[in-house]
């Protein structure tokens, strides 16, 4: 979740890094020069304290920073010329002194030491330049959080865009068709007004769009100022939440009045529920900046008549922790959904981005398509992006199905890594994938092996045993306890390999993603499913993510302590049945085993094809693995 929290800790935690750096620099400064700058005898000093009392009082007339040395120069009143000047040492970060500096208007100058040899001048300089920058950086923030946005911030630094042509057109989205036909209707609000408000209809202000990242939202908004031929403005809701207050309202005032000025067009609030979130709620408590920003955002949908030809359009994919004032008629009264896209609409987008790229004639996108249940748009465009980088890396002319194969693998597990040397753990490895891929192809309702290879992969992947996916199952959702057991039985096929072949002592953390995927599915199927003895009752809702936006506590189970004992235990049983399944098929099939293993660690990949028609030759293979349709490539 993508938030205003996580963006200030972020802040935050770069600010310091920041001084970190800095205090380091002078340090390592420090080291190499080694020269006490200011080694005379007749210097008189102050401590941080008495300067800043003294500042206080108005006695301080002078003030020459040499950051270099970590020190100050002070003059005070009535100090004579020649007379030398006070030091003063200073911390790293002085934000105290700064603001005292610059209330008084005390003259103040940040000076070079005097002593540098020419090669070091270059870099304090540089230095100097950094920590004046940084110094006053902080001080403008600290005063736009104390004296409210006395610098009129949110002005001068627009983090609005502006698009007068966003170039994008209907036809550029695919796959989302219902919501598109939705925010056809937009379009010719923007575009004839007068047909509806002759009518007496009110034009509506604020549209929200629904939907995992990746759907197409930002396009879909793009699309309507394109379609409409209206300017395109644009802010992100974290760009509101900054880390002082007052400045995200003050971005939100800029924002319309721009865009009254150059209406009919779109303004497009993404991530809307950075701001928009349910005010006072959630953990930590209310956010001021944010309730000010959100209030803002509250009044100006209020302050504008619906006929002025501004159409609001935001995005977020949390739209249940959004404030109810932001959903009430005459705001964002429309939701419109963004869905992940079915097979058609991956086969609609895959020809959009298909587009501009050269495919050679066998690649087909409806089998591209039926391979990439679970994409978005987004995943695909950056799959076939990805398919043409590899195309152009092996100067080929136009992409094959070998390119797409391996842009798939890529954006779905990884990085292709070097092979490993044939040792014990790449043994193990082969054993452990082999172990997956033979009960994927001996069980009866398992999907087919797709492929099986120890290539390992970017993120700690030593390898994998991927399945034919069955959209039909996977577009429709509806999987069978039959299925899901399979599922179980095969991701503990790693584990119940390495047990099997290497002895109870051998077994590797290598199974940890198999066996959290087991007891995840495991205790779904029975407090969601109802498919244990525990019967046709859901004891758990949905698990969803604790957020910071509405009460937490509401999470709570809903059943009680002998309940819980007794769902561990079902939970266990499946689990403990399905590893002992494995384990006997993987018994029985310890010769076929060894030799798909050795076959496996000599060619590193082995498709599914010729791995069936190896177990083939042992034993006979379940109907469903006979009668596999492979999407042929
Ligand atoms: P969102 O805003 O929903 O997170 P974006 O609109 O930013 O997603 O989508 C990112 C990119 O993915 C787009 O620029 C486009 O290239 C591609 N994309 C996403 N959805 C679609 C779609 N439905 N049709 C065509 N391209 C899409
Ligand atoms: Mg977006
Ligand atoms: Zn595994």
């Amino acid at each position: 979740m993508k938030s205003f929290w996580t963006k200030k800790t972020k802040g935050q935690i770069r600010g310091k890094h920041i001084w970190r750096i800095l205090a380091s620099w002078i340090i390592t400064q420090g080291v190499l020069l080694g020269t006490p700058a200011f080694a005379d005898n007749t210097q008189k000093s102050l401590t941080y304290s008495q300067l800043l009392e003294k500042i206080k009082a108005g006695e301080v007339t002078e003030i020459d920073a040499y950051p270099s040395q970590g020190i100050a120069k002070v003059s005070l009143e009535g100090q004579k010329n020649n007379e030398p000047m006070y030091t003063v040492n200073l911390f790293e970060y002085n934000p105290e002194l700064l603001d005292q500096i610059r209330d008084q208007k005390i003259n103040f100058e940040v000076k070079r030491s005097p002593d540098n040899s020419a090669a070091m001048g270059l870099v304090f300089n540089i230095l100097i330049v950094f920590v004046v920058i940084t110094v006053l950086l902080t001080i403008l923030r600290r005063t736009g959080q104390s004296q409210g946005n006395a610098l009129n911030f949110g002005k001068s630094r627009a983090r609005f865009q502006m698009e007068a042509k966003t170039g994008i057109l209907f036809d550029d989205v695919a796959g989302i068709e219902e919501a598109k036909e939705e925010l056809q209707e937009v379009v010719t609000f923007l575009k004839k007004p007068e047909k509806f408000t002759a009518i007496g209809a009110k034009i509506p202000k604020g549209v929200l769009l629904v939907g995992p990242p990746g759907t197409g939202k930002t396009l879909l908004a793009k699309a309507i100022a394109g379609e409409a031929g209206v300017p395109f403005f644009s802010i992100s809701g974290s760009e509101f939440v900054e880390m002082f207050v007052g400045v995200g309202a003050s971005r939100v005032r800029d924002l319309f009045r721009k865009a009254k000025e150059n209406a009919p067009c779109i303004i497009f609030i993404d991530e809307i529920d950075a701001v928009g979130r349910q005010r006072g709620a959630g953990i930590g408590g209310g956010n001021d900046e944010r309730e000010q920003t959100l209030n803002q955002l509250l009044t100006e949908m209020d302050g504008f008549e619906g006929n002025t030809g501004i159409i609001i359009i935001a995005a977020t994919n949390r739209p249940d922790v959004l404030d109810a004032a932001l959903l009430r008629p005459g705001r964002f009264d429309r939701q419109v959904i963004v869905d992940l896209p079915s097979y058609n609409g991956r086969l609609g987008i895959l020809e959009v981005h298909a587009r501009n790229k050269k495919l050679t004639s066998e690649v087909s996108l409806g089998a591209i398509a039926r391979r990439t249940p679970g994409f978005s748009g987004a995943d695909l465009a950056n799959m076939l992006n990805e398919a043409a980088i590899l195309t152009a890396r092996r100067r080929k002319e136009a992409i094959t199905s070998l390119e797409i194969d391996d842009a798939i693998d890529r954006v779905t597990i990884g990085l292709s890594l070097a092979p490993l040397l044939d040792s014990k753990k790449k043994r193990l490895i082969a054993y452990h994938e082999v172990g997956h891929s033979l009960l994927m192809t001996l069980l009866k309702n398992s999907d087919p092996l797709n492929k099986v290879t120890i290539i390992p992969r970017s993120g700690g992947v030593g390898g994998f045993a991927q399945p034919v996916l069955d959209e039909g199952m996977i577009d429709s959702g509806l999987y069978t306890r039959a299925w899901l057991i399979d599922r179980i039985t095969i991701s503990l096929g790693g584990r119940a390999a390495e047990d099997e072949i290497f002895g109870p002592a051998e077994v590797t953390v290598g199974a940890a993603n198999d066996i959290r995927s087991v007891a995840n599915l495991a205790r779904e199927m029975v407090t969601r499913y109802g498919m244990s003895d525990l019967g046709p009752v859901a004891l758990e809702n949905p698990s969803e993510e604790v957020f910071l936006g509405r009460g937490w506590q509401s999470q709570q189970s809903e059943y009680s302590e002998e309940v819980a004992i007794k769902i561990d235990h079902q939970v266990r049983a499946i689990a403990f049945r399905c590893y002992e399944e494995a384990r006997r098929i993987i018994r029985e099939n310890r010769v076929l085993m060894d030799r798909l293993v050795d076959l496996l660690i000599d060619k590193e990949t082995i498709e599914g094809d010729e791995f069936r028609q190896i177990i083939s030759e042992y034993t006979t293979l379940p109907e469903k693995q006979l009668s596999i349709n492979l999407p042929k490539k």
